[in-house]
């Protein structure tokens, strides 16, 4: 028996960061929302014991140090399975590095497909569970939609996702340090806050217009001057008619947020002329 399984790529619709903790970390409040980006995973069992992972991107880890192994040996360390010898293929099509939890969904869709393998009655949540040990933002990948994370991002409550609508992103050609992001932040000094509550009223309402106002991720507020390619996307979209625009998690994935088809097509042939990656979607 083998399996395959769509990981899906999020985006923050809203990202705030409430104070530092006194482990090191931050408590964040965001809205993350699935689209339709995603890359494909598939896991055959295998006769030698141990996991190893193909991708179609050779830089990255073939062991445990990719995400989708670490989910795949935590499954059976916490379930108490006997461990099943797995090749994982992924087909990578959500850009690395891109605060677009790629590795985190990867290692989502694996607990998602071992479960139907082999624990077809581990309750949804339990998966949760197992995936928070495996990263913060895995939960949220194993549910999908539209959720409130609180905490490091793990303590999620469900919201209704946007409404139809299309989502230009586009990624600069480099990657910002998440580390190097977060010892920016002085939570103190943040000039600006999203409204959450609101935002989630608005999903609530399915008023899109409502969301797109308040479309807002702190850390553009602490982004050192050499990332400035992220307001130009950011102008670029919004003088192509976007409603809003806005990063996503620590960069450097800007998107778009568009009522209508044509415009955001338009948007991104315009964009697709100067950065390397960029993708029409929708919300899931
Ligand atoms: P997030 O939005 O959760 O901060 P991200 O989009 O910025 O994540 P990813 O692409 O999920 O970043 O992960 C990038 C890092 O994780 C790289 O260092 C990469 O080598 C490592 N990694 C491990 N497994 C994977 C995977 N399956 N897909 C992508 N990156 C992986």
């Amino acid at each position: 028996m083998s399996g395959v399984e769509y990981a899906y790529a999020k985006l923050n619709l809203a990202l705030d960061i409430l104070r530092k903790r006194e482990d090191g970390y931050h408590d964040l409040r965001m809205v993350m929302q699935s689209i339709d980006l995603a890359d494909e995973v598939s896991i055959s069992p295998r006769p030698e014991p141990g996991m190893t992972v193909y991708t179609d991107l050779p830089y990255l880890p073939k062991d445990e140090g990719n995400i989708a192994a670490k989910a795949a040996s935590r499954f059976f360390a916490v379930s108490g399975l006997p461990p099943v010898g797995l090749s994982i293929g992924i087909k990578k099509r959500i850009p690395v590095c891109a605060g677009m939890a790629g590795g985190s969904s990867d290692g989502a869709a694996v607990l998602r497909v071992l479960r139907r393998m082999y624990a077809p009655d581990m309750p949804e949540e339990r998966l949760a569970e197992i995936g928070a040990l495996v990263g913060s933002d895995v939960p949220f990948c194993v549910h999908g939609g539209a959720m409130l994370a609180e905490g490091r991002g793990e303590c999620l409550s469900p919201l209704p996702s946007l409404p139809p609508c299309w989502l230009v992103v586009c990624k600069p050609a480099y990657s910002v340090s998440t580390p190097e992001l977060f010892s920016k932040v002085q939570v103190k000094k943040l000039r600006c806050h999203p409204d959450i509550p609101g935002m989630a009223a608005a999903l609530e309402q399915g008023d899109l217009e409502g969301v797109a106002r308040r479309l807002y991720n702190v850390f553009e507020d602490v982004l050192p001057r050499k990332y400035h390619q992220i307001f130009e996307i950011k102008s670029s979209l919004l003088g192509l008619g976007a409603m809003a625009a806005s990063m996503t998690g620590s960069g450097p994935t800007v998107f778009g947020l568009f009522r209508d088809h044509s415009p955001a097509v338009q948007a991104v042939e315009v964009l697709t002329a100067q950065y390397p990656s960029v993708y029409l979607c929708r919300p899931l």
